[in-house]
């Protein structure tokens, strides 16, 4: 099979190292890649992944058989609908499905019509009476731009003044167009966990949890990251906590879905929080997470290409994903200044040296080729992921591996699977 790879960071990385090991692939090209990808097949810089008719070309010049869709711009643009009118398989969902992700509004919609366990909420077009409604709650309150906004338009906060004035910038236009829609959530509290499953419009097969560390500095300190690192498996979960979010969540949504005509194939990833009333779902989002998608990928024991053509037809096989025995540890190694104000342009060493190394994987995040070698181009530059027969042994891998990279500024967590 001649699979497109849509997406250029680590998690993309990770998905294409993961297809490359099918026996029936012929072919992955990536748009636009990265310097990872590049070593597992051709990568195609300068075509925008979310023009439709851009996507259908670059397919159908290559004899595409398959296109796999990593971020979620693309499925909110609705790639996959033009994808599938040109005849070309696509896994992801549609645009309608993609909203999950796209719109906090429509998902709090689905989950209600589901009977899925979620927090209240309360969704607004008027700053006045979103304002208002601010009022009448007590903190913390948890106040959301309805749209996709890179991680970036929720804050969560004591402050009713604050929560007020973000309620303000979202209908405002900070997070999207102006006049849209802002969404109070009641606040939750307990232990997060990601469940993902693979999801064929009816079928869900779950992969297994990740934990991730969203904050930039060891202990939880600092600020909020688009993550530092994660590990897997995750011990300290409640008994059966993938089989019910499978059975109470996942699978009520592509029913509920389906009843409105929309036939979810792709990856769903369901925040959750673990509260004393039981699990409740925090967001949707209608791909797989970075970096979780870096820790899973080199312990699932599945040919991944088989399974993402057969979730795309809608005949996924009626059973668990098989896991190897091994653990993983993620670590981002990030640059200067990162989240803020990254700096870029560093040169990279080490990497032919953890290359040799057994038992560990180097995803690229923000890396760029140049005559002189790779340089940094990003505020996450490297995934260093250590594997081994626990996830003690997988993090000292990864630890000693990191200590070979440098570049200029470069820094990561101490603690990620501690
Ligand atoms: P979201 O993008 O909706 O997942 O929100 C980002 C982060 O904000 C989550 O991972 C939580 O840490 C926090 N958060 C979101 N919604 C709530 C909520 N209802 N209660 C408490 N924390 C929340």
């Amino acid at each position: 099979m001649r699979v497109l790879l849509l997406g250029g960071g680590a998690r993309e990385h990770a998905i294409g190292w993961k297809l490359a090991q099918s026996p029936a692939l012929t072919e992955l090209i990536a748009v636009p890649g990265n310097p990872g990808l590049a070593q597992l097949g051709a990568c195609i810089p300068g075509v925008d992944i979310n023009d439709s008719e851009a996507v259908i070309s670059l397919a159908l010049a290559n004899a595409i058989d398959l296109v796999v869709i990593g971020p979620e711009a693309p499925l909110a643009a609705g790639v996959v609908d033009a994808l599938s009118e040109a005849g070309i398989d696509a896994f992801g969902p549609t645009e309608a499905g993609a909203r999950l992700e796209a719109s906090k509004a429509f998902a709090k919609d689905v989950m209600r019509r589901a009977g899925v366990a979620t927090g209240e909420a309360w969704s607004f077009t008027d700053v006045d009476e979103a304002i208002a409604h601010l009022e009448t709650m007590e903190g913390p309150y948890v106040v959301k731009a309805d749209g996709l906004a890179a991680g970036k338009g929720v804050l969560v906060t004591e402050d009713l003044i604050a929560a007020q004035g973000w309620a303000r910038l979202c209908i405002d236009g900070r997070f999207g167009p102006a006049g849209t829609t802002v969404v109070v959530e009641e606040h939750l509290s307990g232990r997060e966990v990601s469940v993902f499953a693979i999801c064929d419009g009816e079928r869900a097969l779950a992969l297994e949890p990740a934990r991730d560390y969203k904050r930039l500095e060891d202990g939880d300190r600092g600020p909020n990251t688009g993550g530092m690192g994660c590990f897997s498996p995750v011990a300290d979960l409640p008994e059966g906590l993938v089989e019910t979010t499978l059975h109470d969540v996942v699978e009520p949504v592509l029913a509920t879905m389906a009843s409105d005509g929309i036939t979810y194939r792709g990856f769903l990833y369901a925040g959750m929080m673990i509260t004393e009333e039981g699990p409740k779902v925090l967001e949707f989002n209608c791909r797989l997470g970075d970096p979780e998608t870096q820790a899973l990928m080199p312990r699932l024991d599945e040919d991944l290409l088989e399974l993402l053509a057969t979730a795309a037809e809608g005949r996924l096989p009626d059973r668990s994903l098989r896991w190897s025995g091994t653990a993983a540890v993620d670590v981002v190694l990030a640059s200067a200044g990162y989240p803020e104000a990254p700096d870029a342009g560093r040169v990279i060493t080490g990497l032919d040296v953890v290359g040799a190394m057994s038992d560990v994987h180097v995803f690229h995040a923000g890396t760029t080729p140049t005559r002189d070698g790779l340089i940094t181009s990003g505020g996450r530059v490297l995934n260093v992921v250590g594997t081994g027969p626990d996830v003690a042994t997988a993090q000292r891998r990864a630890y000693d591996a990191a200590a070979h990279i440098h570049f200029g500024g470069m820094h990561y967590r101490t603690d990620i699977g501690s």
